[in-house]
């Protein structure tokens, strides 16, 4: 009794600060980096080829390129496809920038479409109407990991000839259908940026089962310079080297492939924490009406790199930028995704978007908060979130309308 009250009063003031995200970092990670730093050799070599085929082999992709971001796997996977300026790409208006900027590097246009209102993800019944004869790819965004509409998509996508592209960025290892994020497009880009499911520090890889795209990637992935630039330097290699086309500097070290290793090996108990927290969240939140908690529909494996509540604003006393306020003071770090694209002074001015052109992006932005999510979180850190989160519900209740007719 004198134990759990100690909790409570514990609970009711927070004395560290919870940060909103954390790489969960081990002994065998730190073992591997030190393994490479003495080896000798830390950019792209056999660990990182080694991550490519064990990522490979967990996704059941064909072909996995370890790059340096997803953003990089992003433009090479539109550069793979032959993009040209004055081409139209089809980009989900409530994503990340990275999504669109890929398509701006080419000068071409990224055609924003609105998003479902219950997942967030692109809107497949909206889809058709921005396809215009320059359209020659379509960009799907798993936002959170929860995998998009991929059937509807894929369904248009073919009637148009069009590839699609995943910004699988949120999305490993989650399964659409029962098929892994990887292999259900031409293209998919991860991250395993320091927030992402999996983290390399920075790091990204491409995956697709075309041997075409496969190959061109992979040499554009370093300078342009014919395939296997990398081993130049090892005995196998040799110093002569042809350069093909004018590359990019998108390769992944074996620094970064080092943590991926032991990240990819930990993947299934890092997701089980995952969904354990999300699960505790929901739960506790589905009987506050002034909350709407994420969806988790049973045909897709989410992966809960994010937790987005929607705040039912109409029932609240308090707008969502305060309830932000109010769980930093509560000593919880929050996140807000996303700004959609078409709000930032970039993407509104060049492309003449007006702030109601996508309402329901909009409205799903105006009234998230990204809550803490990650494995490394106790059990205590999560009842810590809950109970701050209730408390701010409970202080700033609307009373029920009454009707005075
Ligand atoms: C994080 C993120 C990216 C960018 O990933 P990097 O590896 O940092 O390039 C792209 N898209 C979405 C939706 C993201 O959240």
């Amino acid at each position: 009794m004198e134990h759990s009250s100690l909790i409570k009063a514990k609970r009711s003031a927070r004395q560290t600060f919870l940060p909103f995200a954390l790489p969960h970092i081990t002994q065998a990670e730190i073992d591997e980096v030190v393994d490479t730093l003495r080896s000798g050799w830390l950019t792209t070599g056999p660990k990182t080829k080694r991550f490519e085929r064990e990522f490979a082999a967990q996704v059941g992709a064909p072909y996995a390129l370890a790059v340096n971001s997803a953003t990089a796997a992003m433009h090479l996977a539109l550069d793979a496809i032959g993009l040209q300026a004055g081409d139209e790409v089809i980009v989900p208006d409530y994503t990340f920038t990275a999504t669109a900027e890929v398509v701006a590097y080419f000068k071409a246009k990224p055609v924003f479409v609105d998003v479902d209102l219950v997942t967030c993800n692109l809107d497949a019944a909206q889809l058709e109407k921005h396809i215009t004869p320059r359209t020659r790819a379509i960009m799907v965004v798993h936002i959170a990991g929860l995998p998009a509409e991929l059937d509807a998509i894929h369904a248009i996508a073919k009637a148009y000839g069009l590839p699609v592209i995943e910004d699988a960025a949120h999305a490993f290892p989650a399964k659409y259908r029962g098929q892994m994020i990887g292999t259900t497009s031409d293209l998919t880009a991860f991250s395993f940026y320091v927030t992402k499911t999996l983290s390399t520090g920075e790091g990204g890889m491409l995956t697709t089962a075309n041997p075409e795209y496969a190959e061109r990637a992979a040499i554009m992935a370093l300078h342009g310079i014919s395939r296997d630039a990398w081993k130049r330097y090892s005995e196998q290699g040799s110093w002569y080297y042809e350069v093909l086309r004018a590359g990019y500097k998108y390769n992944m070290t074996d620094l970064a492939a080092a943590i991926g290793l032991h990240q990819l090996a930990r993947s299934e108990w890092l997701l089980e924490r995952r969904c354990a927290i999300a699960q505790r969240y929901s739960n506790a939140f589905s009987h506050l009406p002034e909350i709407e908690t994420p969806p988790n529909p049973a045909h897709v494996e989410h992966v809960w790199h994010l937790y987005i509540l929607r705040l039912r604003l109409e029932r609240l006393t308090i707008t969502r930028d305060a309830f932000i306020q109010a769980l930093k003071q509560a000593k919880i770090g929050t996140s807000v995704h996303f700004i959609p694209l078409h709000l930032h002074p970039f993407y509104r001015d060049t492309y003449q978007l007006a702030a109601d052109d996508f309402p329901v992006a909009l409205h799903a932005y105006r009234r998230a908060i990204s809550l803490p999510i990650y494995p490394g979180m106790t059990d205590e850190d999560v009842e810590d979130v809950i109970a701050a989160v209730e408390k701010i519900i409970i202080t700033h209740r609307k009373p029920p309308c009454i009707s005075h007719k």
